[in-house]
C-alpha cells in the first residue's frame, strides 16, 4: 500500500554518470526527483579514471570544461578491432576541439556532477542501497532500501551495466561474456621523490573449506600484515558495523561474543589478484565483494526461507566439510535440516574440531571434547536442535547452494566411504549396518593419528 509521505514523482537508482544525467534533466524540467546512491558519495565506488566525451557532456553541463575536475584533453584515440586471436588498432587524431574527450578520475568527476544535480534541485540520498523493487500489477511502483520504502510514479534504474535490480524482476538476463567488453586500464604509479618501486600485484589463492586460521596464515605469508592485525580487525566493532551496513548478507549475528572470528564463512574462497601492498581491509573487501556476487542471485530465496542467511552460511560450512562429494551436498543438507527441524543435534565432528581450535581429523577427538558444552560443538547434547554460533570454514559455491536448496527426504543419517560415495539412512540401525558393511568391504575411512 502506498504511503503518500514517502512518495515522489521520480526515483533514480544509482548516481553514476547515467543516473545523475537523468536526474538533473528531470529536475530541470520541474519534477521532484530522488537520486539514490549506495556509495558514500557519487563516484566513491569507482576506482577508475575514464574518458568523458565533450559533446554529450556539454549538452547537460555547457560549461563543464571550465568548472569540472577534468584531468587532460585526449589528443589521440586508438580503437582496437579484436578477432579470436588477433587485433587491429586504428589510431585517430583531430586538430579541432569539436569532438574531444577528456580523461577524468571518476571519484572526483561523478561527485562534481552530483553537486551540480543538487544545485538543480535533485534530492540526493547517499549511502543507501536499493535492495528490491516494489511491483504492483506488473508495474514498478517504488523501491525498498534497507530501512525504508519509497514510492514514485516513475523509477529509473541506472545502477550500472550489470543492473542486478533489473535482473531481479526479470527485465534483464545475466550478461554473457561474449556480449560485453572490458578495457584494461594501466595504472601508472608516478614515482614520488625517494620512492623506488612501482605498485605491483600478486596472485593469491584461498582454498575452499578452510577456516580463518588458514586464511590468516595465507594473508600473513603473502602480505606485510601480522596475525595480530588480522585478529584485531575481526574484533573491531566499528569496522564490523561498516561492513554490516554495506553487505546485505552480513548481519548483527557476526558480532555475537561467542564467535571466534567474526567474518568466518563470508570470505569467498578463490584466486585473487592483489596489490602487494594491500591492507587487511583491501583483502577482506575483495573477498566479500566476491561473496556478494555469488550470493546475491539467491537473496530472495534466502529471505523467503525460515533460516537466516547466517544460519544458512553456517550450515553450508558444515556441508563443505562433511559431504563426501559435490553431488551429495544437497542430500547431506537435507539430513541436517531434518535433524534441526526435529530438535536433534547435528552430531558433526568437524564442529567439535572447530570448537577445540584443532585441525580437522588431525587426531581422534577425546570424550571430554565431544561432550563439552560449547556454542560450536554439535556433538554435545546442549546443542540439540541448534546450529553452531557461526560458520566453521569458508564454504565454496556448491555447499552454499546445497544449504539454500537442500534435497527433501526422510534421512537422518549419512556416511561417506573412502571413495567419497555417500550412503543415507532413516534409522540408527540402518546406519550402523551400512557402517559395518563398509568396514567389511574395506571401504571404511581409517585416519592416521
Ligand atoms: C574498467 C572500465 C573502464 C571504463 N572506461 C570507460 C571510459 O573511459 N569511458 C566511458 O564512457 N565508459 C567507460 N566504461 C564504462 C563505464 O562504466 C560506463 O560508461 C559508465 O560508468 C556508465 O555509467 P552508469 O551511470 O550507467 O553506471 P555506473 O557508473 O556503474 O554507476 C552506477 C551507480 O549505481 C550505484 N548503484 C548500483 N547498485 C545500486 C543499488 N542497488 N542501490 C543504490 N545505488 C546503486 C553504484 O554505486 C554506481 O555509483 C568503463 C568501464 C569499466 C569497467
Amino acid at each position: 500500500m502506498e504511503n503518500q509521505e514517502n512518495k515522489t514523482e521520480v526515483i533514480v537508482v544509482g548516481a553514476g554518470p547515467a543516473g545523475i544525467a537523468c536526474a538533473i534533466t528531470i529536475a530541470r524540467a520541474g519534477k521532484e526527483v530522488v537520486l539514490i546512491e549506495r556509495g558514500k558519495f557519487s563516484g566513491s565506488k569507482n576506482m577508475f579514471g575514464g574518458a568523458i566525451y565533450a559533446q554529450p557532456t556539454r549538452e547537460i553541463f555547457p560549461d563543464f570544461e571550465q568548472n569540472a575536475p577534468i584531468e587532460r584533453k585526449t589528443i589521440e584515440h586508438k580503437y582496437a578491432i579484436l578477432g579470436e586471436d588477433d587485433g587491429t588498432v586504428i589510431s585517430y587524431k583531430k586538430k579541432t576541439d569539436k569532438n574531444v574527450s577528456y580523461s577524468v578520475i571518476r571519484g572526483k568527476f561523478d561527485r562534481w556532477m552530483a553537486e551540480e544535480a543538487k544545485k538543480a534541485g535533485v534530492i540526493l540520498v547517499e549511502e543507501t542501497v536499493v535492495r528490491d523493487l516494489i511491483l504492483e500489477n506488473g508495474y514498478v511502483k517504488g523501491v525498498k532500501t534497507e530501512v525504508e520504502t519509497y514510492y514514485a510514479d516513475i523509477v529509473v534504474l541506472a545502477d550500472g551495466v550489470n543492473s542486478l535490480l533489473a535482473r531481479q524482476i526479470g527485465m534483464r538476463n545475466k550478461l554473457k561474456p561474449e556480449d560485453v567488453a572490458l578495457s584494461v586500464k594501466e595504472v601508472i604509479d608516478v614515482l614520488k621523490k625517494g620512492s623506488t618501486t612501482l605498485a605491483t600485484t600478486k596472485s593469491v589463492t584461498f582454498v575452499e573449506g578452510k577456516n580463518m586460521r588458514y586464511f590468516t596464515k595465507v594473508i600473513t605469508e603473502n602480505f606485510n600484515i601480522t596475525e595480530e592485525e588480522v585478529n584485531n580487525i575481526l574484533k573491531d566493532e566499528t569496522y564490523l558495523d561498516e561492513l554490516i551496513k554495506e553487505y546485505w548478507f552480513l548481519t548483527d549475528d557476526i558480532k555475537n561474543k561467542n564467535i571466534y572470528y567474526s567474518l568466518e564463512g563470508y570470505l569467498y574462497p578463490d584466486t585473487y589478484e592483489f596489490y602487494t601492498n594491500a591492507s587487511i581491509k583491501d583483502i577482506f573487501r575483495k573477498l566479500l565483494d566476491n561473496m556478494d556476487d555469488k550470493l546475491t542471485p539467491y537473496k530472495e530465496e534466502i529471505e523467503n526461507s525460515k533460516y537466516s542467511v547466517h544460519e544458512m552460511m553456517t550450515l553450508a560450512s558444515i556441508i563443505e566439510l562433511e559431504a563426501g562429494n559435490a553431488s551429495d551436498r544437497k542430500g547431506v543438507a537435507g539430513v541436517f535440516y531434518n535433524r534441526l527441524n526435529n530438535g536433534w543435534s547435528l552430531g558433526s565432528d568437524v564442529t567439535t574440531y572447530y570448537a577445540e581450535k584443532i585441525d580437522n581429523w588431525s587426531r581422534d577427538l577425546k570424550k571430554s571434547e565431544l561432550s563439552s558444552c560449547n556454542s560450536y560443538n554439535t556433538r554435545s547434547s546442549c546443542m540439540a536442535g541448534k546450529l553452531p554460533v557461526s560458520p566453521i570454514c569458508n564454504p565454496g559455491r556448491e555447499s552454499i547452494i546445497a544449504a539454500i536448496e537442500p534435497t527433501s527426504h526422510k534421512y537422518y543419517y549419512f556416511v561417506a566411504d573412502k571413495n567419497g560415495k555417500t550412503y543415507f539412512n532413516e534409522t540408527d540401525n540402518g546406519h550402523t549396518k551400512t557402517v559395518n558393511q563398509l568396514k567389511r568391504d574395506g571401504l571404511w575411512i581409517e585416519y592416521e593419528n
